[in-house]
């Protein structure tokens, strides 16, 4: 096999992308893409698994593939370096799809801890859709159809890629060695692996309305800002403040850097020093929240100003989708056929099969 280094990651059209995508996946990418160190870079609007739980909803999943696309060329995601594609357009998945669900058993997804939560969160309980419980499987699709060596996603995903691997492992015990096991790329950052909500929630998420939006207006980022959930018990200025699950520190965790201080609160050096004024007690909540919205605003602002710039020729947008999800079809059919040879199902592509069949019955 290869050694390529291949990336495949994405997100679900179900709404715009927020800061916590950006921290958990989207800024790493970018990184990745320009520091030249892979051989091909596959993102993926993942508008079938959207459906899995927006079956009623296509509208929705619809109109968000260009608000997704959007999101990423603003974030610095370049064509000319990474396919962009929509997954729905890529048949060949669902086929793989289809047979790794013979590998699978239902207690395994079962057990998966990611699908669990999502499932109480949706409130689906004795009506989960087959397609929503079995989505880890498509995503296993997607990752070996573009023979993906790495997956830069967020925490929450750590359970889709473990399920990935067993099916890889599986397969190629079974039908010999074809696809490629992928590593999982988590950011090194805690607080970036899984950003909570502004409003404390575990986990920010559009399903949940606690997100700042990569697209966000100023006055609406300051709006959120000043509004975060902090410390409920640090009740006036002297009062000793907690850092654990206090939000607006995870926040200054994942986005700030020691230049910011020097810009915008020079009394302090680092975030070290911050943190353990407010701890000591004596800093208020509103002068860290001002300096999280001095930090916010600077890194958003140049993403803010290239989405408008993009938002000005929408059919640039789709044609690069379109381009993109054509590269990758191509790739997919090609991993497809191997996997269909493997499996002995090529029944047509292999002259030996009609000899040997021939054979056999000239001899009785
Ligand atoms: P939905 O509610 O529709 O599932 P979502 O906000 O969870 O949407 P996804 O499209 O499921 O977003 O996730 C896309 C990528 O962003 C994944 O790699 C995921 O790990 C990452 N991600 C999502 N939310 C966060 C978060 N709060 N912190 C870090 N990474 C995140
Ligand atoms: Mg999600």
């Amino acid at each position: 096999m290869s050694n390529s280094k291949i990336i495949l990651t994405g997100d679900r059209p179900t709404g715009r992308l927020h800061i916590g995508h950006y921290v958990g996946s989207l800024r790493r990418r970018v990184e990745l893409q320009n520091s030249g160190a892979f051989d091909e870079i596959y993102i993926m609007i993942a508008d079938a698994q959207a459906l899995t739980d927006n079956a009623e909803n296509p509208e929705k999943v619809r109109e968000n593939v260009v608000e997704v696309a959007l999101d990423y060329l603003a974030a610095g995601l370049d064509p000319a370096k990474s396919t962009l594609f929509i997954q729905s357009q890529i048949p060949e998945l669902c086929e793989l799809t289809f047979y790794y669900m013979d590998l699978v058993t239902v207690a395994r997804l079962q057990r998966n801890p990611t699908v669990k939560n999502e499932i109480i969160m949706r409130n689906f309980e004795a009506s989960i859709p087959v397609g929503f419980f079995t989505y880890p499987i498509s995503q296993a699709a997607d990752i070996t159809a573009f023979k993906a060596t790495t997956v830069p996603v967020g925490e929450d995903q750590e359970p889709m890629i473990e399920q990935a691997r067993e099916i890889v492992r599986k397969f190629n015990f079974v039908y010999g060695d074809t696809l490629v096991e992928p590593e999982i790329l988590l950011p090194d950052n805690e607080a970036c692996q899984r950003l909570p909500g502004t409003d404390g929630h575990a986990k920010m998420s559009k399903s949940l309305g606690n997100c700042i939006y990569l697209a966000d207006e100023p006055d609406v980022i300051k709006k959120k800002v000043m509004s975060m959930f902090t410390d409920p018990d640090h009740i006036r200025v002297e009062d000793p403040g907690k850092l654990e699950g206090n939000t607006v520190f995870t926040y200054l965790d994942a986005f700030c850097r020691d230049e910011h201080f020097a810009a915008y609160l020079p009394d302090y050096a680092n975030l070290d020093e911050l943190k353990a004024h407010y701890q000591r007690g004596g800093l208020g909540d509103v002068k860290v929240k001002k300096f999280l919205n001095n930090v916010l605003q600077e890194t958003l602002e140049p993403i803010r100003n290239r989405r408008k710039e993009y938002q000005k020729d929408i059919a640039y947008v789709y044609e690069v989708l379109k381009k993109g999800s054509e590269a990758a079809q191509a790739k997919a059919a090609q991993t497809l056929s191997e996997v269909k040879s493997a499996m002995r199902i090529n029944y047509f592509d292999d002259a030996e099969l009609i000899a040997a069949q021939t054979k056999k019955y000239q001899e009785q």
